[in-house]
C-alpha cells in the first residue's frame, strides 16, 4: 500500500489540522473496509480515489480540480542532488508550485518553501536564504505506509530554481541526511475542497504523479509552461534552454593600444588575425586608443607611415583588461636596432613595421548561471540574459 499511502502523504503531513483530517480520511476507509461504517453513522467517500503515474515526455502538465483533495507533480520517480529549473502558478492551490520529495535511510518528506518544525538553522541556496524545520511525524502514511519519520520543511522562496544539491548539504551539514532518493517533483496541492486550476513546467523532467481523493481533477501532460532560449548577439551565441547555458562563438575582444608619436602625425593600425581591425593618427602625448573584434589570431600594431622626424612609442597594448607590455615582445620589425629596421624587446617603432602582440583567443567567455539570470562575459563584454517561460498566459521568469 506504500503508492497510494506514500503518494498521498504531502497532503496529510500538510498541515497539523489537516493531517488529522486527512487520517480520519483514510481511516474512515479502513473502518469502512471493517464494516463499521454504519455503526459511525459515516457516509463513505463518495468519489473513487484515483492515483496515477507514469511518463509525461512534454515536461509540464495543466491541472483543473473543483471541491477537490489532490496533489500532482511533475519531476523525477528517484530524486537527486540535481538543479531542479521549474516555472508554473496555481489558482486555488493550498501549496505550490514547489519542489517536493522523499527520501528513505532515513525516511525523510521534505518541501522547499514550507514551514513549521523545530528550526534547525538556516543556510543559503539560490541565492537566497533557507531555514530548515524538522517536524517529526508519528506513526503518518509515508512512501512506506504508517511510520514515524521526519519531515524536513524548508521555510524560504518557494519559487524559481533549486539547487537540490546545495540543499542537501546544508541539511547534511546539519546532521540531516542525506538518505536514499525516492521521487522528487515539482508539486501542486490542493486540500478538502479547494477549487481552481494550475499548470508547471520542470525542465528536464518526464515523470509525473497526480493523487485525487475527494472532489475532482483532471491532469494534462502539457498546456503548462515550457522552457525557451533566447539569443544574444555581441560577436557570440547564448543559448538559454531551462537552466542549462551554453555560449558559442568567437567573442567579442576588446583591445586598448597605448601610444604615442614623435611628432602627432604618425599613423598606426590594429591587426588581429591577419586583419587590420582599427586604425588611429597618433597624438604626441601617450593615449588609449580603443578597438573591438571578433577576430581572434596573432596580433600586431603597425606604424605605416615613416618620414622624417617620425616615431612611434608604443606603451602597451590590453586585451580584455590584461597588459601585454611592448618592451616584452621580441616581434618587432620597426625598431632601429644594430644599425637596421628591425629587433626585440623595444616600444619603438623608428621605420614601418609591427610589433607582435601575440595570440588573441576567444574572447575569454565566461558563462554563469544563477537562478533564471545568466551573465556572460565575453571579449570584456557582460550580457545579463534572464531564462524566460511562457505559460499561464504571461511571461514567467
Ligand atoms: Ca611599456
Ligand atoms: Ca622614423
Amino acid at each position: 500500500m506504500q503508492s497510494e499511502f506514500g503518494r498521498v502523504s504531502k497532503v496529510i503531513t500538510e498541515r497539523e489540522c489537516l493531517t488529522i483530517f486527512m487520517k480520519e480520511n483514510i481511516m474512515r476507509k479502513v473502518l469502512v473496509a471493517l464494516a463499521i461504517a454504519a455503526v459511525l453513522a459515516i457516509p463513505t467517500v463518495a468519489q473513487a480515489e484515483v492515483y496515477e503515474e507514469g511518463s509525461c515526455s512534454a515536461g509540464n502538465f495543466s491541472i483543473s480540480f473543483s471541491n477537490a483533495t489532490f496533489t500532482a507533480g511533475i519531476g523525477w520517480s528517484t530524486g537527486s542532488a540535481r538543479t531542479v529549473a521549474f516555472q508554473g502558478s496555481c489558482n486555488g492551490c493550498s501549496w505550490g508550485p514547489g519542489v517536493y520529495g522523499w527520501w528513505r535511510n532515513p525516511l525523510v518528506e521534505y518541501y522547499i518553501g514550507k514551514s513549521g518544525g523545530s528550526s534547525q538553522g538556516s543556510y543559503s541556496c539560490d541565492g537566497t536564504s533557507y531555514t530548515l524545520y524538522v517536524d517529526r511525524r508519528y506513526n503518518q502514511p509515508s512512501i512506506d505506509g504508517y511510520q514515524d519519520f521526519d519531515q524536513y520543511n524548508c521555510s524560504g522562496q518557494m519559487s524559481g530554481q533549486k539547487d537540490m544539491s546545495c540543499h542537501f548539504n546544508a541539511w547534511s551539514n546539519m546532521g540531516r541526511g542525506p538518505g536514499n532518493h525516492d521521487y522528487m517533483i515539482v508539486s501542486l496541492e490542493g486540500f478538502n475542497g479547494n477549487s481552481g486550476s494550475g499548470s508547471v513546467g520542470c525542465t528536464g523532467s518526464n515523470w509525473y504523479q497526480h493523487w485525487n481523493n475527494g472532489g475532482s481533477s483532471t491532469f494534462n501532460c502539457g498546456g503548462g509552461p515550457t522552457s525557451s532560449s533566447t539569443t544574444t548577439t555581441s560577436g557570440y551565441t547564448t543559448t538559454t534552454s531551462g537552466y542549462t547555458t551554453t555560449t558559442s562563438g568567437t567573442g567579442s575582444n576588446s583591445i586598448v593600444v597605448r601610444a604615442r608619436g614623435t611628432n602627432g602625425s604618425e599613423h598606426i593600425y590594429l591587426s588581429v588575425g591577419g586583419s587590420q581591425i582599427a586604425s588611429w593618427t597618433l597624438s604626441t602625448s601617450m593615449s588609449n586608443y580603443s578597438a573591438s573584434t571578433n577576430n581572434t589570431g596573432g596580433s600586431l600594431v603597425c606604424f605605416d607611415n615613416d618620414q622624417s622626424g617620425r616615431d612611434v612609442q608604443v606603451d602597451y597594448i590590453t586585451v580584455n583588461g590584461s597588459t601585454r607590455q611592448a618592451e616584452n615582445q621580441s616581434y618587432n620589425t620597426g625598431v632601429w636596432q644594430d644599425g637596421s629596421c628591425g629587433g626585440e624587446y623595444s616600444e619603438w617603432l623608428h621605420c614601418n613595421g609591427c610589433i607582435g602582440f601575440g595570440d588573441i583567443g576567444g574572447g575569454g567567455s565566461t558563462t554563469t548561471t544563477s537562478g533564471y539570470t545568466t551573465t556572460t562575459t565575453s571579449g570584456g563584454t557582460t550580457t545579463t540574459t534572464s531564462s524566460w517561460w511562457w505559460g499561464g498566459g504571461g511571461w514567467w521568469w
